[in-house]
């Protein structure tokens, strides 16, 4: 069963573009539910003739970059899922888009994996058939909230949408609910 899903990648690199596209195509979703805009200012002509379910965000782009790109969908389309995939994880631009409301970052360059479990895990038609495993739920220790997941190549970390707290980076492997909360208990008695 196919992904009933629209997609805008909005990346002024072409090679980068067509990689996405590469891995999308092998989770199943159609070529032609898949978009691509080459800046920021073809992103947002065509969000006034098109509503997408996922948007991924480069971030770095001359002229409207992607942090004012997330603005306008939020503004526009605000259902739709937004992962960022930036070169740059300066921890300003990441909690700038963490707090903006998106549901994944991931830092180029990153594993195919990487990549496809992010996605998968806001496309709720992709789950099932997706091969890298399950995404990664971890929890604010504050408010609850789901945090949102920040993918670099060796390492992962966990931003609270509401800022609260951020927990990692630490290495891929590592990232489960308990360790957070064994690291999170021993913080806070002070081990
Ligand atoms: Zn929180």
């Amino acid at each position: 069963m196919g992904v009933l899903a629209q997609i805008l990648i909005v990346d002024d690199s072409g090679f980068s573009r067509a990689m996405m596209v590469r891995e999308l195509t092998g989770l199943g979703i159609d070529a032609c539910q898949i978009r691509q805009a080459g800046s920021g200012a073809e992103a947002l002509a065509m969000l006034t003739d098109q509503s997408f379910d996922l948007f991924i965000l480069d971030i770095v782009m001359t002229g409207i970059d992607g942090i004012a790109v997330l603005k306008e969908v939020k503004r526009r389309q605000p259902n739709a899922k937004i992962v960022m995939c930036s070169g740059s994880s300066a921890p300003e631009l990441v909690k700038e888009s963490v707090s903006l409301g998106i549901d994944g970052f991931i830092v180029k360059p990153y594993k195919a994996e990487d990549f496809v479990r992010v996605v998968c895990g806001t496309l709720p038609g992709v789950s099932a058939s997706c091969v890298a495993g399950e995404p990664l739920q971890v929890k604010c220790h504050v408010c609850d909230s789901k945090m949102i997941e920040v993918n670099s190549l060796n390492t992962v970390s966990f931003y609270c949408p509401n800022g609260c707290m951020q927990i990692g980076p630490v290495v891929y492997a590592l990232a489960t609910q308990q360790h957070f909360d064994e690291d999170y208990d021993r913080a806070r008695l002070g081990k």
